[in-house]
């Protein structure tokens, strides 16, 4: 089977990684990929928004699957013009994928569906939004609707911060996605990342995992996509487990069939684990950055397979199965990053770094110049270690990123410190 993945960062690594080793594969390609993942797949020059170009390039190359990794090109409608065109893809449709394109949809459905999550209010213009700013206390989180690269968020410590991020999105600081905003009670807890597969009708939950999303030791500094992560997550006991599935992920599923929108695809829920239990904060409609890949790390099952699986409505037979092994991933940024981050910079040692045992180097915005490795995005690699326990995997994520020589470039120093602490104490 010849399988075109989308997408260019160290998810799409770490998930053509996986595909890769499918004896269902023939051919991998990835648009429009990466250094690294020019190692596992032929990487093909097409920009995942150009719906047209990747309808051609499906029929040319008998492309029987298509695996899209970011949110975009879903929100977009890529999924509706593909199933037009007779193409299977994996992820849902446009109006499927609105539970990460538009957070006052998910907001709603969380009310009509009895899904706990913090309380809100919808809002299309300043005066109606700081009225109910007025009787609300803080901190409190104001957030653009639509799809903000990960920005549109803010999390506002008293009335005044919380009226500026008010104005900020009607005058067009997120573009088109703060035409409509969300304002929702801040939720006191830990954060984890939830991830099931979704065929319409059943769910199929994958291991669990948490990321650190501050750009400094300590959970310190600005928001970024994700410093580092680890899975599982010791705090997603096997009872919160349940809960999740069966208080937020299948009431879920449920009312968007009864919508008429069934979610196919993976779903993943961003949770706060509170006092009283799981709350969601938000949902995105495609695997995790650099959750996946830690999931990719662990998982024993053919990728392959699930996501046909996923794709063709037959979740209820089928099972996955995961590595006891812990596995913890160590993302490296180029200097400047979450700003602007500096480009161009050399990287070396990666020979070095791999050969350490128990590890994977997945790339997360590289590209070649002749034989030279050079940094080519915010975040860069992801050094990924994998042992019994969540300190033996650092130990050999740390153990790699040691060797890696490359000035231009930062790493957080204590990834995993959360579960460390639970699990150590
Ligand atoms: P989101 O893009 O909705 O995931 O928000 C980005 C980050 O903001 C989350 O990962 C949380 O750390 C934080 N956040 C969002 N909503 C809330 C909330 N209601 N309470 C506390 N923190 C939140």
């Amino acid at each position: 089977m010849n399988v075109l993945l989308l997408g260019s960062g160290g998810r799409e690594h770490a998930l053509a990684w996986a595909l890769s080793a499918s004896p269902l594969l023939t051919k991998l390609f990835c648009a429009p990929g990466n250094a690294g993942i020019a190692e596992v797949a032929q990487c093909i020059p097409i920009d995942p928004g150009d719906q047209a170009r990747i309808i051609q390039f499906c029929r040319d190359e008998r492309i029987e699957l298509v695996v899209i990794g970011p949110e975009a090109p879903l929100v977009a409608g890529l999924g509706d013009a593909l199933a037009e065109a007779g193409i299977r893809y994996f992820g849902p449709s446009k109006s499927a994928a609105q539970l990460e394109g538009s957070k006052g949809f998910t907001k709603d459905l969380c009310r009509a569906a009895g899904i706990p999550t913090a309380a809100y209010g919808r809002f299309s213009d300043a005066q109606s939004a700081k009225t109910y700013l007025a009787s609300q206390s803080q901190p409190i989180v104001v957030k653009a609707d639509g799809l903000a690269a990960g920005k549109g968020v803010i999390i506002a410590a008293t009335r005044e911060e919380a009226e500026a991020a008010v104005d900020a999105c009607f005058s067009g600081s997120f573009g088109s996605a703060g035409a409509e905003l969300v304002i929702e009670e801040f939720l006191h807890g830990e954060e984890a990342s939830f991830f099931a597969l979704c065929d319409g009708t059943t769910a199929l939950a994958l291991a669990t995992a948490q990321d650190h999303k501050r750009v400094g030791d300590g959970d310190t500094g600005l928001n970024t996509g994700g410093m580092g992560a680890y899975s599982p997550a010791p705090i997603v006991t096997p009872e919160m487990h349940d809960r999740v599935m069966r208080e937020i992920i299948e009431p879920t599923v449920k009312e968007m069939a009864a919508r008429g929108m069934p979610f196919k695809g993976v779903l993943f829920a961003g949770l706060m684990i509170t006092a009283t239990g799981p709350k969601l904060i938000e949902y995105n409609v495609r695997f995790g950055d650099p959750e996946t890949q830690v999931l990719m790390m662990r998982l024993r099952s053919d990728l392959l397979a699930a996501l046909l699986a996923t794709t063709d409505g037959v979740l209820a037979n089928f099972d996955l199965r995961w590595s006891d092994d812990a596995a913890l991933t160590v993302v490296m940024a180029a200097n400047g990053y979450p700003g602007t981050p500096q480009k161009g910079t050399e990287i070396k040692g990666l020979d070095q770094a791999r050969a350490v045992p128990n590890v994977e180097i997945f790339h997360a915005g590289t590209r070649r110049d002749g034989g030279r490795l050079i940094a080519d995005g915010g975040r860069v690699l992801n050094v990924t270690g994998r042992g019994k326990t969540i300190a033996e995997a650092r130990d050999a994520a740390y153990a790699a990123v040691a060797k890696i020589d490359w000035p231009g470039g930062f790493y957080r120093k204590d990834i995993g410190w959360r579960a460390l602490q639970r699990t150590e104490t």
